[in-house]
């Protein structure tokens, strides 16, 4: 497979999105699985959100995790933030990187951040002239970029035309979320074709959800495409908020596992990420849906039983 990027970055997304869909866990549990991950050799991790406390406790002591949190130099580090009051806090706290969220779909932006989602991208303007004037960097996330939980199919017209309307107001990068695991390959090369053809000199990061067993199929047909920054949760930390259940995120050690073995490289300590996994699962106190967690790497080998069986 010569045509696949020779090495992606990928973005450990358990502390914030995974946690986020998961019961509270204490602040010092966050700061121990954030230190882990930082441990991995991953490229950047989104640590926290900054968002209203009433929407979303898990991330109420977002302050206080960053604060206690050991960083590491080689790991960029990212906060998420849904307006302009988010982004304050944010870059009050020192990110130096900040992703500011919509979607695409009117109905699922309405339900997230109380707005349009034009009146969400008239705001974001703003957010990026301010994180810009503070010095950090701006990437836009869209949401539901694959599907809307309420509305079905999102056009890619309309995907590439919000993605559009970010660039002309100066983000740094896009990112397309598949909030509810509805990408598959096909789709995925259609919207990833659109927005480069408007586009050709964006970064683009790409979040799939596992939703549907699709996750690592989209990965591939995004790499084939050239893309890669790629979204992940260690352990596939954080369920799905409209199926309980089902499973969130793309597990960071699965797509090591696969990637690295076709000569993608990561940087990445696959047993590091593996031992994490087994921390975020003992935190949250049940099972996360990574299989190379319950597996192992493809290269360890099963102990011979001795004579009596045992
Ligand atoms: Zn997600």
């Amino acid at each position: 497979m010569s045509d696949l990027p020779g090495a992606i970055s990928l973005r450990e997304v358990g502390p914030r999105d995974g946690l986020q869909n998961e019961a509270p866990v204490p602040t010092d549990a966050k700061v121990a699985l954030i230190d882990a991950l930082s441990r991995t050799g991953v490229s950047r991790i989104e640590a926290v959100s900054f968002v209203h406390p009433r929407a979303i406790p898990q991330m109420a002591d977002a302050d206080a995790v960053w604060a206690q949190v050991k960083r590491a130099d080689d790991v960029r580090y990212s906060a998420l933030v849904p307006n302009l009051r988010g982004a304050q806090r944010a870059l009050d706290a020192g990110f130096a990187e900040i992703e500011v969220v919509l979607s695409a779909s009117d109905t699922h932006n309405k339900r997230n951040i109380n707005r349009s989602t034009a009146e969400s991208l008239d705001d974001i303007a703003g957010v990026i002239d301010a994180v810009h004037a503070a010095g950090a960097t701006c990437q836009v996330i869209v949401a539901t970029a694959w599907g809307c939980p309420y509305e079905g199919d999102i056009p890619v017209e309309r995907v590439v035309g919000v993605a559009s309307r970010a660039v002309r107001d100066g983000a740094d990068s896009i990112a397309f979320g598949d909030t509810t695991g509805m990408a598959t390959p096909t789709r995925v090369e259609a919207l990833v074709g659109a927005v480069r053809s408007a586009h050709p000199e964006i970064g683009l990061n790409l979040h799939f959800h596992n939703t549907r067993g699709t996750g690592l199929a989209n990965v591939l047909a995004a790499l084939r495409l050239g893309v890669s920054d790629f979204d992940a949760s260690v352990g596939g930390l954080g369920g799905c908020p409209y199926a309980p259940g089902a499973s969130g995120n793309i597990a960071s050690e699965e797509l090591v596992h696969m990637v690295e073995d076709m000569g993608v490289a990561t940087g990445v300590d696959l047993e590091a990420m593996i031992e994490a996994a087994g921390e975020a699962e003992r935190m949250v106190g049940h099972t996360l849906p990574s299989q190379v967690l319950r597996a192992g790497p493809r290269t360890r080998r099963t102990p011979m039983p001795d004579a009596a069986g045992t």
